[in-house]
């Protein structure tokens, strides 16, 4: 096993599957079964998810709501997907617990980073809600940030494309992927691999990120056992 502790970064939009909006029951399965592989193998698995499928702070700005409130929304929407999330691990005979920056003690645990390890080093998936508990800031944000303090080997960046490439691989049929980047690299093309915010936190911290393909069976556990899977970008 090459990671011994991983973060794993969802986006809410994963978890649509092929709705337009909220949850797909199969995905969450998919994932949660995924998920179980590497939990399985000994590995240690933190989760933090996204709530680009409930709503967006900025996309309710661009329609004229306060951003702030706006934000806070979509850190609950957070915490709902996690709560999704949480049950679907739990159906598979996964232990679990969900942490959010939030606090909200009928649905979650607050963000404890020492309970967090503790958790971690029982076996539970541990999923973190709530992104950082800030306005202004993304689940990519979060998920560096709650990586860092766990003391994660990495971060693992799910997306429904394999990799980074030095155009949209979805506009551009002649798209290439690069299997490694340095940091550095990707600020000299130009590349987007997270928010800035996200990005320049894990460059000071020195977190390897790898972004890959979560909804290919085996690509997680393939990862996890050290196969070059994804883009990883490295210091
Ligand atoms: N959000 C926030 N602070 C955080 C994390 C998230 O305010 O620390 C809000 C923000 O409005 C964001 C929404 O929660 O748009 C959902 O998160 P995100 O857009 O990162 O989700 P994803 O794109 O991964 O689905």
């Amino acid at each position: 096993m090459k990671y011994q502790r991983i973060l794993l970064k969802l986006s809410g939009e994963a978890l649509m599957g092929n709705r337009q909006y909220g949850i797909d029951n199969d995905r969450l399965k998919e994932y949660a079964l995924e998920i179980k592989t590497v939990v399985d193998l000994g590995c240690q698995v933190a989760i933090v998810i996204g709530g680009g499928n409930i709503f967006r702070g900025l996309a309710g700005a661009a329609k004229g709501m306060d951003r702030v409130q706006g934000d806070y929304m979509g850190m609950l929407a957070t915490v709902i997907n996690g709560m999704a999330l949480q049950g679907a691990l739990e159906d598979i005979g996964l232990k679990t617990r969900l942490q959010s920056a939030i606090e909200m003690d009928k649905v979650a645990e607050p963000f404890i980073k020492r309970k967090a390890t503790r958790h971690l080093e029982k076996g539970r998936v541990v999923i973190f809600g709530a992104g950082t508990g800030n306005p202004y800031f993304t689940t990519d944000t979060a998920a560096t940030l709650r990586a860092i303090e766990i003391g994660a080997d990495v971060i693992l960046k799910g997306t429904r494309v394999d990799g980074i490439y030095d155009s949209d691989p979805e506009t551009n049929a002649n798209a290439v992927k690069y299997n490694s980047l340095t940091f550095q690299e990707v600020f000299d093309k130009n590349l987007k691999v997270m928010d800035m915010t996200a990005f320049t936190l894990s460059q000071e911290n020195n977190l390897p990120i790898i972004v890959f393909d979560m909804n290919k069976d085996g690509n997680l556990l393939k990862i996890v056992e050290g196969e070059i899977i994804g883009t990883l970008v490295n210091f």
